[in-house]
Parts: C-alpha cells; structure tokens; sequence
C-alpha cells in the first residue's frame, strides 16, 4: 500500500500517520522529519534547508524530490509506505507519479480558523516524533519515550501564519489533483484523535 496524506499544518497527519503505518505495516516517512534530523546532525542537507523552515517557506523540489526518490528504495518501504508532508506541490506530485504509483491520498481536513490553535500549543518530542497538545497534556516529557517536549521553531505564531498561506498556494491545489485522478478520501479531522483514525482505517479497507 502506498498512501499519501495531504492537509494543512496542524490537521494531525503525524499524528495519524503514525497509527495508520503501524495498523498497515508500512514505512511513514515524513519529510518534515527527515529534515529536522538533517539539521540537527548538521549536515551540508540541513545547512541549506534551515533558513527555509525558520521562514515557514517549502524547500526547493529538486531537493526534497532526491531525499524522497533515496527514501522510498530502502527495505522498509517493500510492503508500502506512508509519505507525511510530500508531496506538497504539483510540480512534486509530477515527480512523485514518475517515480511510483500510489493508492490513496488521504486528505484530512480541519477548518483554517482552528489551525492557527493547534499548532501554537504543539508540543514534540525530539527522539520519537510523537506529538502533544499542551491543552490536553500538561507533562513535560514524552509519555512514550521520556525525552523532553520542545516547541518547534516554525510552530510559533509568527511563522505559522506563512505556513499557513504557503499551504493554500502551493499544497491545496493536489487536492483537486489527486480528486481528478479518483485517488482522494477526504476525512474529517476536527473529530477527536482515535474517530479520525478509524474513519481513515475504514475508509482505506473499503
Ligand atoms: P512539516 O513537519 O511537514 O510541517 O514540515 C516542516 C517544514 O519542512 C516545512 O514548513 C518545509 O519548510 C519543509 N518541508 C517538509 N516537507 C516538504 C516538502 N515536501 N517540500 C518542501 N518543503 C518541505
């Protein structure tokens, strides 16, 4: 099975990424992820990407598109994977399509009007990538792995509103493009955590 989920920042991909690719046994690869680890070990990838997530702005395709083409060949990725956060133009998906053929886009949708919130009280964890939200956790550890939580940088609400737009200009219109390839499942993701993960579950099992 190869998935891709699609919505803006805040929607819980991650979130439901990571129930849906334990529940199928595939790879999640989020790209988000993958960079962050890039910049963290200082890397030549990570030097270059960072001034584009401070600022909120989209790597350069031809970059995120390699990282993704190297990603997919590895072991993990033989049973199907799950991409979290790409792709996140057109020009990606065209790639993407080149490259593979997946099943599903999985499009979770949140009103822009609550976004704004759940991303600004976002807690991670730096070692296993689970999320949180201050309103519902008040710890200030990983429950999974007792790592200590950190705001990310781009999760402040300065960038947020950049997120936000860069969204609805560059990542909103594969919503129409995987519509109009039949590929798209729409969910609700303003319901609580584990109702969209069994809307999503009993969506792909159809
Ligand atoms: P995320 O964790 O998915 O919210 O991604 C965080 C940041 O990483 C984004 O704001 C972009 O700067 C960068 N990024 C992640 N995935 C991509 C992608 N597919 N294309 C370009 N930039 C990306």
């Amino acid at each position: 099975m190869k998935l891709i989920f699609l919505g803006p920042p805040g929607a819980g991909k991650g979130t439901q990424a990571e129930r849906i690719a334990e529940r199928y046994e595939i790879a999640h690869i989020s790209t988000g992820d993958m960079l962050r680890s890039e910049i963290r070990n200082a890397t030549l990838l990570g030097a270059e990407a960072k001034a584009y997530l401070d600022r909120g702005e989209l790597v350069p395709d031809s970059v995120i598109i390699d990282m993704v083409r190297d990603r997919i060949q590895r072991e993990d990725c033989k049973n199907g994977f799950l991409l979290d956060g790409f792709p996140r133009t057109v020009v990606q998906a065209q790639a993407l399509q080149d490259f593979t053929d997946i099943d599903f886009a999985v499009n979770i949708d949140v009103p822009f009007e609550r976004l704004v919130a759940r991303i600004s009280g976002r807690r991670m964890c730096p070692d296993c990538g689970a999320a949180y939200h201050v309103s519902s956790y008040k710890a200030e550890t990983c429950q999974k792995c007792g790592a200590k939580l950190y705001q990310r940088d781009d999760d402040r609400e300065e960038t947020v509103a950049n997120r936000l737009k860069v969204y609805t200009e560059k990542t909103a219109p594969l919503i129409a493009y995987y519509e109009t390839q039949g590929k798209l499942f729409t969910v609700d993701g303003d319901a609580q955590i584990d109702a969209v993960t069994e809307e999503i579950m009993k969506g792909l099992d159809a």
